[in-house]
């Protein structure tokens, strides 16, 4: 086991005696180690963009550039700041999720809607990209989960865009909501991407943990996805399971208890709405 970190304090107790007090500090010490970690790297996420942006603000400003030069250096810079604020939010995001008590009962959500709306963003995401999937989407009828539904959408939203963004053109991605016997439901998203080598895999949802940095910032990624759907399952009682290999694809599987689940009874044929 790891050294264990202890703070001691003396008291004069008595005639010639001391009374020692310890402490162990060893979680207090690691919490201020990943404190300052995160803020380093949110300094380094927001300094990259800002340095890519003054640089294009001092070339606009000193050289008398031809129209269709400007508007290309305009372009970029409207890039990175939209850099920027998908990072700001993300960061809110994961701070508003941290913070806050567990939902309670919640709303129920459609798992069909849920599904229709990852579809929409994922078409959207691999026109944006200019990529070509092979993308599928399968999900019950009549199933609903309970809990934040706009965190819920985000959470499955994720894994999906994550499938796209890292599945070269060509590539098929899975997505498949399914009811297990013991009432659980299973959402899945598997894709034929580069996989993730098993010592990287704990990892995945750390903030700011990526594998492959360039990779994840072409794609616009912020490094936070996962985190944020790491909180809002644990807000839910939800797992998030991963199965993946280097060369074999992933597959990101979202299993929600089944206190969140909700199957509406199936109206006999002929009956009115
Ligand atoms: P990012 O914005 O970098 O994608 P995430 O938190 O969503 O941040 O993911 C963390 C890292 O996990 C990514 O940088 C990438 O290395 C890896 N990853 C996530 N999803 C996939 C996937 N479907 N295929 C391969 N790698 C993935």
């Amino acid at each position: 086991s790891r050294p264990r970190k202890l703070a001691l304090r003396l008291h004069p107790y008595g005639e010639g005696r001391l009374l020692v007090l310890s402490r162990d500090v060893t979680a207090v010490e690691q919490a201020e180690v990943m404190r300052r970690d995160f803020v380093a790297n949110v300094s380094h996420e927001i300094r990259t963009p800002l340095t890519v942006l003054s640089g294009f603000v001092e070339t606009l400003q000193s050289l008398d550039l031809p129209k269709e030069e400007r508007t290309r250096y305009l372009q970029l810079m409207g890039q990175q700041t939209q850099r920027m604020q998908t990072l700001v939010n993300d960061l809110l995001t994961l701070s508003r999720l941290e913070g806050s008590p567990l939902p309670g009962a919640g709303d129920w959500t459609p798992v069909v809607s849920l599904l229709a709306q990852c579809e929409q963003e994922a078409r959207a995401l691999q026109g944006t990209l200019g990529k070509q999937l092979e993308l599928t989407f399968a999900g019950p009828e009549g199933v609903s989960v309970g809990g934040v539904a706009s965190e819920l959408q985000s959470a499955f939203s994720n894994l999906v865009s994550n499938a796209v963004r890292y599945t070269p053109s060509g590539g098929q991605v899975v997505v498949v909501a399914r009811l297990a016997e013991d009432a659980r439901l299973e959402f899945s998203v598997r894709d034929t991407g580069p996989g993730v080598a098993a010592e990287h895999v704990p990892r995945l949802t750390e903030r700011f943990y990526r594998v492959d940095r360039s990779r994840s910032r072409e794609t616009g990624g912020t490094g936070l996805g996962l985190a944020i759907v790491k909180h809002v399952l644990q807000r839910h009682g939800a797992e998030l399971r991963i199965a993946s290999a280097p060369g074999a694809g992933s597959t990101f599987t979202i299993v929600l208890p089944a206190t969140r689940v909700r199957t509406e009874p199936v109206r006999p044929a002929g009956s009115a709405a």
